[in-house]
């Protein structure tokens, strides 16, 4: 993994001009957490850099060093070069940026390539250990405890704090690395599991009535209407996770959450799977992305009966294509 990072370590050495360095809309830990890593590297390293989202951080994530640094998407401004972390491509952004030269440094099957500086390896566990490597490669004197617990944040979040298939003695390895370079794993599990609000948990009450299972028990799912948001004085961001209570249903094998997001006139969709079903593959025929156990899409459909019958039918191809259950 060291190596393929030699292009882009030696492009950014080059690099005089600015540089943006952005996740995907919606940030999660990896996306935030690689980002603000790779953003105070290069500010260390005496770089012209902005970190910059769509969205503003999330209350689950602000504990991240420096969050408050962020700068909302789209901001007018022209950057030579972009990088975006965490994403199959710029359109993740769901901002309008202006870049001279596209970077992509990502884990995810597929997705946009933009060249030979891009930085994908689907075997990472995380973009945050893509992030660890490149930076580990240019100069591993200059990790922090700031850069180290950005890192782990990422890595963390996206292994379900090491619980997840993507574990494995290198995700260890690396999360044994941090911690000697001042991580601490009680502490993001902390700020990132054990801060909920009360609203929080109304909204899940809500959510939970709405649990149904199809397929025989194959398939289970949730549905967050934006009511619920406005009824419970929470926001889209609180809906993060929320799929994974329908997915830790026995005999459940496919799990989703519909999102109702009349802003953007769509239902987003999360996916999840347990051991068989390659959820992105229903994902990307819709139209979005992501890995065999988490992935992602927009559903544009004129009533919630639609996006669910169009989410539904695609499912049960895969499962059938699978031959899960039989
Ligand atoms: P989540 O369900 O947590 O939003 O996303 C799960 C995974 O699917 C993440 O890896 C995320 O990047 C990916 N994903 C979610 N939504 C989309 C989407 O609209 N397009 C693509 N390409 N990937 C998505
Ligand atoms: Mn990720």
């Amino acid at each position: 993994m060291v190596s393929e990072s030699v292009p882009l370590i030696e492009l950014l050495k080059e690099t005089e001009g600015s540089l943006l360095i952005l996740t995907h809309e919606n940030p999660d830990g990896d996306a935030l957490g690689s980002a603000m890593a790779l953003y105070l590297f290069l500010r260390k390293k005496g770089k012209n850099v902005t970190i910059g989202c769509k969205d503003r951080v999330p209350h689950f994530l602000d504990f991240i060093p420096h969050c408050s640094e962020v700068v909302s998407l789209p901001d007018g401004k022209f950057y030579d070069l972009g990088i975006i972390v965490d994403s199959a491509g710029f359109y993740r952004a769901g901002a309008d940026v202006k870049v001279g030269k596209r970077i992509r440094i990502d884990h995810h099957v597929g997705g946009e390539f933009y060249g030979m500086y891009d930085y994908i390896d689907p075997r990472a566990p995380a973009t945050a250990s893509l992030v660890y490597e490149l930076i580990k490669c240019w100069d591993a004197s200059s990790i922090d405890e700031e850069i180290a617990t950005c890192i782990y944040a990422g890595l963390a979040t996206d292994t379900g704090f090491f619980r997840y298939s993507n574990t494995t003695e290198y995700t260890f390895e690396v999360a044994k690395e941090l911690v000697k370079y001042g991580a601490s794993p009680h502490y993001v599990y902390r700020m990132f599991s054990e801060r909920e609000s009360v609203n929080k948990m109304k909204l899940i009450s809500k959510v939970l009535d709405t649990l149904t299972l199809y397929e025989d028990g194959l398939v289970a799912g949730i549905t967050i209407y934006d009511r619920f948001f406005k009824e419970t004085g929470t926001d889209y961001a609180d809906s993060e996770g929320l799929v994974n209570y329908p997915r830790s249903l026995e005999g459940v094998e496919v799990a989703f959450a519909l999102i109702e997001k009349p802003d953007e006139g769509v239902w987003k969709v999360s996916l999840r799977s347990k051991v068989e079903a390659d959820v992105s593959k229903i994902a990307e025929r819709l139209g979005g992305g992501g890995h065999k156990y988490a992935s992602g899409c927009k559903i544009k459909a004129k009533s919630y009966e639609d996006a669910l019958e169009t989410l539904l039918k695609e499912i049960k191809k895969q499962i059938e294509l699978q031959k899960i259950g039989v």
